[in-house]
């Protein structure tokens, strides 16, 4: 008997779309998600480690995430490490409405690990890599609510630091997947 012929499953292109997500950041995520951060923070570790990380527009994003993670892993200083260098690589690249939205999370982040002197800190040092003619960066005002967490890596959302496209789509920062505002 001829068994029947089976398509195969489409590759989908690694460069764009929700396929494009790394399987590294989604288990990043998960484990972030049921507190596992110090093994998170050796898969964002892995993924930051990867031939073409250091020239991936995402990779700045990327490391304030392992730093939240080591922070919360108990390893405040790589944590701090990669919250500067997070935030010190946005401004190297002039992504500069990306450094405006990060600066309050990552102060945050600090403050609620009972780190307030620390985010005090980190928070005089990240206002003054702005340069004196960039000007406050206008946001669209959001029209609705985000999913709580990325539909394409499953990181959280913070509608504070995503990048709203238009009122009602915004992207992950992590991972590029564009998020609906329902
Ligand atoms: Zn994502």
């Amino acid at each position: 008997m001829r068994r029947p012929f089976r398509r195969r499953p489409l590759r989908r292109s690694p460069a764009r779309g929700p396929g494009a997500v790394p399987p590294l950041l989604r288990q990043a995520n998960a484990l972030a998600r049921q507190g596992r951060h110090a093994e998170a923070l050796i898969l964002l570790e892995r993924l930051l480690a990867r031939p073409g990380a250091a020239a991936h527009p995402r990779t700045p994003a990327l490391k304030l995430q392992a730093g939240r993670a080591a922070i919360l892993a108990g390893q405040t200083e790589t944590g701090l490490g990669y919250l500067r260098a997070g935030l010190q690589e946005m401004a190297a690249r002039g992504q500069w409405a990306a450094l405006e939205r990060h600066i309050p999370r990552v102060t945050e982040g600090l403050e609620q690990a009972g780190m307030a002197a620390a985010a005090a800190e980190m928070e005089a040092w990240a206002r003054a890599l702005f340069p004196a003619e960039v000007s406050a960066v206008s946001h669209p005002t959001p029209a609705g609510q985000l999913p709580t967490h990325c539909v394409g890596c499953g990181a959280p959302v913070n509608p504070r630091e995503t990048e709203w496209l238009d009122a009602r789509t915004a992207e992950c920062p992590y991972c590029g997947t564009p998020l609906h505002a329902e």
